[in-house]
């Protein structure tokens, strides 16, 4: 008896150190992201913190914004804003529905109008099931233009790729495009095959925005640095010669174990980060291309 008392001690006494640890790391994390503006050009920033990267127009019509990171960073980021310009957020557009871009709609709803693909909504309502604040409010299939801050502002949706309903933003005058999650800069992208991504039209999706954005954009990826042009063809490099290899072993018939125990050639080691590493990579592709 005095042995299990004694064990029931100790026990409680472990789960509440491990409780500790655990709660205070969590905090640790929340409370030191930091939101770091960097000036893209002219109107259009770029915000930095914990999630996809989020992009400002900001000028005498008041402010644009471009995803929103997480919930508990949204004071953070409201601030960061207001330091840019005290205007108000008018817009907020959402690349697509991933909580690491939508996070904060709740909060920003309650001052700006959310803009996004209707399979945004779809997903973020669960099919219209659910009726959370901080959906968006206008949807739309193909894309739309906002004119504001002294330009056009042009949302396009590019189908099938990260998920199905993804927006690139591209900011006409200032030069500038906000890829969403067609791009991650520099390491291996997630690309969602549940909801609607698909690794092939990924690749296309990148190859069309390669022929189509002017040579000089500056592009703020949905992660990673402040891109450019060639930037992206490096991106895109990446995806055709890591897929590339994939699929030759999919056709000679090795086996996804032996694939992942065989890697990616060393000179892609560097593009694995925190949430996508070279095994992750590899399945993803596989799937995409044996499902
Ligand atoms: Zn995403």
């Amino acid at each position: 008896m005095r042995n299990k008392g004694t064990g029931f001690v100790i026990l409680v006494m472990f789960l509440c150190i491990v409780g500790k640890l655990f709660g205070h790391a969590g905090k640790t994390i929340q409370d030191d992201t930091q939101i770091k503006t960097i000036h893209v050009s002219g109107n259009i920033y770029m915000l930095e913190g914990s999630g996809g990267n989020i992009g400002v127009s900001a000028g005498p019509d008041g402010v644009l914004m471009i995803d929103d990171q997480f919930a508990t960073l949204s004071s953070k980021i409201r601030e960061a804003v207001r330091k840019i310009n005290p205007g108000e957020i008018k817009f907020l557009v959402n690349t697509h529905h991933h909580g690491d871009h939508t996070g904060g709609n709740k909060f920003f709803s309650e001052e700006a109008v959310i803009l996004a693909h209707h399979n945004v909504r779809k997903h973020l309502s669960d099919n219209g099931e659910k009726q959370i604040p901080g959906l968006p409010i206008i949807t739309f299939e193909d894309g739309l233009s906002i004119h504001f801050n002294d330009e056009e502002i042009k949302v396009i949706h590019w189908a099938g790729g990260h998920t199905d309903g993804d927006a690139v933003v591209h900011f006409q005058k200032s030069n500038v495009v906000h890829m969403g999650d067609q791009m991650f800069a520099g390491r291996f992208p997630y690309i969602d095959l549940n909801d609607g991504g698909d690794v092939q039209k990924y690749i296309s999706n990148v190859e069309a925005l390669l022929n189509k954005l002017p040579e000089d954009i500056i592009i703020i990826p949905g992660h990673g640095n402040l891109s450019t042009k060639a930037d992206l063809r490096i991106f895109y490099s990446m995806l055709v010669e890591t897929t590339d290899l994939i699929r030759l072993k999919i056709k000679n018939g090795v086996e996804l174990n032996a694939i992942l125990k065989e890697g990616l050639p060393d000179k892609w080691q560097d593009w694995a980060w925190s949430f996508i590493s070279e095994e992750k990579w590899i399945k993803i592709v596989y799937t995409s291309f044996t499902r």
